[in-house]
């Protein structure tokens, strides 16, 4: 069969996927199929390395890095958009054009107008080749190995495309997407991004695009420019390049008069909370390309276009008074206590403050009348002061834990102030225990986050290793409980024990430990012994573990308190071993010894043969080099390694010279 063709009908099958899961949002197949594909595009591509292409679907896993981005001049500016108001502004920007081109009847495009970070994308004979940033319109950074590992992007296109054009969009973080994220943060106890616009134009600019491809984001389209367009207005050019794979919303329309695009602006101003991501406005353009023309530019944005903001939804309220929450980390965030008002279509009585600076910045005082807004993100925030109240002075920042009276910390570079008492702060302690006994972490059945604090407050526990000492009899008496919750809380508990080794780790909410994180070191240290007997320079020798994380590591272990707190866990039975399945046909036959796998295999898979080098005892490494000790040498081993083993004389040997390797006493 013929190699080729079959790794190119894998690539056309697996953006056809693409397009139909990320662009139409109709996947046609399961993801475990599309996953298979996947892996067996991935794997004859990596045999056969003369067939690679920079724009298979198998390169959206990313994992690029790009120290500096490299400037580039875009071949056609970047131009901003002139902004109107009201219906007033709109009118008088029709009676300018109309002034122009000699009252001619006119059609316009409404589209809304996404809030993100805006991209110029070049496709090149129906490849993608370069995605530029806007910059300052004249010249933008390339972060072309970022931009490919979004999937609503194709990298090839269908139907009839000009052989080179720019197409412009952008790269948006629908709500859904940006929610995960936060909550990711939130549960290594790290604060969330403040919203989605911001968070989706920081991902572009992410040294490692296996990051990016890692993060939720869209890229919605919205304009081509280019030679030999076969279309001559701004509509035809928004169903064809929807027609040629792009992600281009529908929800755009054709007015044919002013009072059209007033119903198009009527009805998305209600309609727009509905979507899945942030808009803040719309775009009306002229349609017929030779209006355009006619009209052309100023020196900042075409005349042909313009935003239309809505008003962003808005109220005054009082501000009564502020508080101060304690995270599980120790974080302080001051809330804003409102006057109950209506916003957005919900009662509004709380907004969040952030941090000291941003107090400072907007000098905001108790009593004051202030400006509350509802963006992109879930709670509301405060933005500026209406009117001063009868206060004086300038809010003072708490200096102490509300909670504990602790005196604050602020370290070097961090907007946030802490609360520096770990073990004695109750917020923290209950905090790290609903952390514990959480879904992702123990997920402890029949026990909740205000039984916690119930359990806390009632002097039952004060670590989380006291919840393996609760007793039935113990929790009856707190509120809410009967014989049969708190049954069910003690076999919960008990259950917990069984809980594999990589998630106790998370459980302990080590600081910037995550889920991912925390299996990669336990599937690296194998015990929590090995784990904390770790130094720095050990830690960020394994995958992905930077120095924060090492940092983090080392400190959690350092603290007298943490340890006994895991030794106690110890002796109730919880996990912190990896639980190694019995491999009866484990040796130590090949110790000592590093092998590198090249090529394709008849007796084994890639993955299998590499599995059987381990479980004699061997490594694995992944790239030829002094320190190899053989190559595994199977079909179509590429020539380049070939070359490089020979010079450095390591010895290549077959599959069988393998297998009579190990069958050897
Ligand atoms: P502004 O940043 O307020 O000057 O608005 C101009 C920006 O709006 C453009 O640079 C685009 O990034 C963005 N934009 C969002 N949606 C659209 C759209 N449908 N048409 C044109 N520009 C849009
Ligand atoms: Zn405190």
């Amino acid at each position: 069969m013929d190699i080729h063709k079959k790794i190119q009908d894998l690539r056309e099958e697996l953006n056809l996927h693409n397009h139909n899961y990320y662009v139409l949002d109709n996947a046609t197949i399961s993801d475990f199929e599309f996953d298979q594909k996947l892996k067996e595009l991935q794997d004859l591509e990596a045999k056969h390395p003369e067939f690679f292409d920079e724009n298979s679907p198998s390169q959206r896993v990313g994992g690029t890095i790009t120290k500096n981005f490299q400037t580039v001049v875009h071949e056609n500016r970047m131009y901003s958009l002139d902004n109107s108001y009201s219906k007033e502004d709109l009118q008088d920007w029709e009676t300018k054009i109309q002034k122009v081109l000699g009252n001619v009847s006119l059609q316009y495009t409404c589209e809304l107008k996404y809030d993100g970070a805006s991209i110029s994308i070049t496709y090149e004979n129906g490849k993608l080749s370069k995605a530029v940033t806007r910059g300052d319109g004249f010249q933008g950074d390339d972060v072309t190995n970022n931009i490919k590992t979004i999937k609503s992007i194709p990298l090839q296109l269908k139907g009839n495309f000009p052989s080179k054009f720019d197409i412009r969009g952008e790269i948006i973080l629908p709500f859904e997407g940006f929610e995960k994220m936060n909550q990711e943060l939130i549960d290594i106890g790290e604060s969330p991004y403040s919203n989605p616009r911001n968070t989706a134009s920081g991902s572009l600019k992410l040294q490692d695009s296996a990051e990016v491809a890692k993060r939720p984001l869209d890229c919605l389209l919205y304009f081509i420019t280019g030679n030999n367009l076969p279309f001559d207005a701004q509509f035809k050019g928004l169903e064809t390049a929807r027609n040629w794979g792009f992600k281009v919303p529908t929800q755009s329309k054709l007015a044919n008069n002013l009072d059209e695009v007033f119903e198009f602006i009527n009805y998305w101003d209600i309609h727009r909370h509905d979507l899945p991501y942030e808009t803040d406005g719309v775009v009306i353009k002229v349609n017929d390309f030779n209006h355009q023309n006619e009209l052309g530019y100023t020196a900042k944005s075409p005349r042909w276009a313009i935003a239309y903001k809505f008003k962003s939804e808005q109220v005054t309220t009082t501000l009564n008074s502020i508080s101060y929450q304690v995270g599980r980390t120790g974080a302080i965030t001051p809330v804003a206590n409102l006057e109950p008002v209506q916003l957005a279509g919900t009662i509004v009585k709380r907004a969040s403050l952030h941090n000291a600076d941003q107090i400072e910045k907007l000098d905001i005082r108790v009593g004051d009348e202030v400006f509350v807004e509802k963006g992109g993100e879930i709670i509301p925030k405060i933005i500026g002061v209406a009117k001063r109240g009868t206060e004086i002075e300038p809010t003072k920042y708490i200096t102490h834990c509300p909670e504990c009276q602790s005196e604050l910390i602020r370290k070097e570079g961090e907007a946030q102030h802490y609360c520096p008492n770990f073990y004695g702060c109750p917020p923290q302690i209950i905090g790290r225990i609903q952390h514990y006994i959480s879904r992702k972490a123990m997920d402890i059945e029949g026990l909740g986050g205000e039984t916690v604090a119930l359990l806390f407050n009632n002097g039952l526990v004060k670590d989380y290793s006291d919840l393996y000492e609760l007793k039935v009899e113990d929790v009856i008496p707190l509120e809410r409980m009967a014989q049969k919750s708190a049954e069910n809380l003690v076999n919960g508990i008990e259950k917990s024990k069984e809980i594999p080794f990589e998630r106790v780790l998370f459980a302990l909410g080590i600081r910037y430990v995550g889920e991912t994180v925390a299996k990669k070191l336990a599937k690296h240290y194998k015990t929590i012994d090995a784990l904390s007997q770790a130094s720095v320079m050990d830690l960020i020798l394994v995958d992905e573990i930077g120095d924060r994380i090492a940092q983090s590591v080392i400190e959690f272990f350092e603290n007298q308190e943490n340890r006994i707190i895991i030794e106690r866990l110890k002796s109730f039975g919880v996990q912190f071993e990896i639980i190694e399945k019995f491999n009866p046909n484990a040796t130590v036959k090949l110790s000592g010894k590093t092998f590198v796998v090249s090529g394709v295999f008849e007796k084994f898979s890639r993955d299998d043969l590499k599995k059987a080098i381990e479980d004699n005892g061997g490594k694995v490494g992944s790239s030829i080099s002094a320190k190899t000790d053989f190559v595994v040498a199977g079909d179509n081993m590429g020539p380049a390694k070939l070359e490089k083993a020979n010079q450095l004389g390591i010895s290549i040997i077959s599959e069988d010279d393998f297998i009579q390797m190990i069958n050897e006493n």
